[in-house]
């Protein structure tokens, strides 16, 4: 456990993206996010069609605006506005969140990353993709730009049980995932794995294990997602009942037992969902993201536990 000066809970018993940055760059980082204007292959007929059963038309990038590589800058300049006034000594990470960010042509994503990454606020690139969209000259573009550049890219993991993976039409096998993590790793890139919590059919187990998968893939960095139901998912239309924790003590318990298992070295990115809540239908406490957190950091506080805690019980 470290010492944190200003008394940071988080930042003592774990490893956040946070903490990390603030190491890193020296000051507070922001994550400004960026739509490329992408589409997955799981819905437009290559992989699949109507996408993963718990993603919305808008594939987790609510947040995002849509731009062009002559529109960045304009929508860096609108993003920061939000910020500066806050944190008037942060520095800037372009996040191009939606859908699958690196599926089109190389060149196509050589001027939107190339037009980010040239903005003199932005210091760093992360990307958004899925394991099954790095061919040999995306993967040759994003080796050459971590030569020169802080960059991640998150792979969309979700679960490590292809059986769960089907039932939620994720449309690739595990191996994939694991290729993937092999060929950004042998190339010098920092990678974040997406894992779900709560998909049906999963039990605890299956959750730990797919952590379990991704930290022995050598991932950087790791996203929890608490699953939440959407509006415009299949999730919702097929499985309308469907509520993926009976109550949040039962989430933050899991997770804290996660995060116990988790080396210390893996930078935490998230540890909740992230839905709107005018399209979120359950678990109906999920938008409460600093209730939960705070849940997150007492729980621990309560074990006297912290990030890696238990590791050496998991694999003496
Ligand atoms: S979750 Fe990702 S891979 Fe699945 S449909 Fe949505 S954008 Fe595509």
């Amino acid at each position: 456990m470290r010492k944190s000066p200003t008394g940071d809970m988080a930042y003592e018993r774990m490893n956040t993206l946070n903490g990390f940055l603030r190491e890193r760059f020296g000051r507070k980082m922001i994550k400004l996010m960026l739509d490329g204007g992408f589409t997955c292959p799981n819905r437009d007929g290559t992989k699949g069609t109507g996408g993963c059963l718990f993603c919305n038309e808008s594939a987790s990038g609510d947040f995002a605006r849509a731009v062009s590589p002559g529109s960045i800058s304009r929508a860096l300049t609108d993003q920061i506005a939000l910020f500066e006034e806050k944190w008037p000594d942060a520095g800037y990470i372009a996040y191009f969140q939606n859908h699958t960010n690196t599926y089109a042509p190389v060149e196509k994503l050589k001027s939107l990353f190339g037009a980010a990454l040239a903005d003199p606020r932005v210091e760093g690139l992360a990307v958004a993709t899925r394991p099954d969209c790095l061919p040999d000259d995306v993967l040759e573009y994003l080796g050459e730009l971590a030569k020169d550049n802080f960059i991640w890219v998150e792979l969309g993991l979700q679960s490590s049980n292809d059986n769960i993976a089907n039932t939620v039409n994720r449309c690739y096998p595990t191996s994939e995932y694991d290729l993937a993590m092999q060929r950004l790793c042998s190339i010098g890139i920092p990678t974040v794995t997406h894992i779900i919590l709560g998909l049906p059919g999963e039990s605890e187990d299956d959750m730990k294990e797919s952590v379990r998968h991704a930290c022995l893939s050598k991932t950087w960095g790791i996203k929890l997602h608490l699953l939440n139901v959407v509006k415009g998912s299949r999730l919702a239309a097929d499985m309308p009942d469907y509520v993926p924790f009976s109550s949040m003590d039962e989430y933050v318990s899991l997770v804290c037992d996660i995060i116990e298992e988790l080396p210390p070295d893996v930078v935490i990115h998230r540890l909740t969902g992230d839905a709107p809540r005018k399209i979120l239908i359950a678990p109906e406490w999920s938008y409460r993201k600093r209730t939960i957190m705070n849940s997150i950091n007492h729980e621990l506080v309560r074990r006297d536990s912290f990030q890696g805690s238990r590791l050496t019980d998991i694999n003496p």
